[in-house]
């Protein structure tokens, strides 16, 4: 049983690639073909999947000016390498047996189609995972305010935030060993206590439509069916 009907799963590029990989391929094969069973076993199980994949495995905008490169031309890079991902993790999980398109907010070539919240909403109730690349299709956003303005446009129940470590903390888990994860959190405590759930955008909007969290890790085996079924993983942030 499935606690929730239509999920969005929010995954960074950084999580489909992995660092050790001596190749640099931009893609982990393992990674992505592990990352589609956990999907198809949801799918499977009836639920209605949209993805929101990130491009920080590629590009990321705050980098151009480094380069030398301005700004928005920097964050076009950076949507662009989402698309990259996004046809990436589609053709994974179509080998697999799961039906997949992406739809792009940029038009970026004949592979994708552009975004289109109704035919997205009617797709992903129809049992197609829809792959949405390219962020919100504005330079200055984040791939997580796209995750949070696609869930509310095609009326996903929940937004799964995969992140590295296991849920939201008291302090970087990374750094300090006795940090304290939080099970749950209203997103007034989370923004009493200053805890980065989101970044602000993605976490406002969740925020004004009522649309629950889960910070969770996707790398563990079983954990996105885990999330899916209602069991305790990570943080669920909730209105109340
Ligand atoms: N980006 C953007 N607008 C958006 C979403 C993303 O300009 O609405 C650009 C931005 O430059 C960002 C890059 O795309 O750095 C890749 O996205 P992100 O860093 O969020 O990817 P992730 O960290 O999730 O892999």
């Amino acid at each position: 049983m499935s606690a929730y009907k239509r999920i969005l799963l929010k995954v960074s590029g950084e999580a489909l690639s992995d660092p050790t990989d001596e190749s640099h391929a931009i893609l982990s094969k393992t990674i992505c073909q592990n990352l589609v069973k956990e999907i198809k076993a949801v799918h499977d199980l009836g639920v209605e999947i949209g993805i929101v994949v990130g491009g920080g495995n590629i590009f990321r905008g705050k980098l151009a000016a480094d380069l030398g490169v301005e700004r928005i031309k920097g964050d076009q890079m950076g949507m662009l390498a989402t698309v990259i991902n996004a046809i990436g993790l589609e053709g994974v999980l179509r080998s697999a047996g799961v039906p997949a398109c992406v739809h792009s907010a940029i038009p970026a070539c004949q592979a994708v189609e552009e975004f289109n919240a109704e035919r997205a909403k009617k797709q992903i109730a129809e049992k197609t995972v829809v792959i949405f690349a390219a962020g919100t299709g504005n330079p200055f956003f984040t791939t997580d305010t796209g995750a949070a303005l696609r869930a509310v446009q095609t009326g996903c129940d929940v937004f799964f935030k995969s992140t590295k470590v296991p849920g939201v903390f008291d302090k970087d888990p990374i750094k300090h060993s006795d940090a304290v994860k939080y099970d749950r959190l209203t997103f007034g405590e989370a923004l009493e206590k200053n805890l980065q759930v989101l970044d602000q955008t993605a976490f406002a909007l969740c925020r004004e439509n009522k649309l629950p969290i889960l910070v969770f890790k996707l790398g563990e085996e079983g954990n996105l069916m885990r999330a899916v079924q209602g069991e305790s993983v990570g943080t669920l942030v909730t209105d109340n």
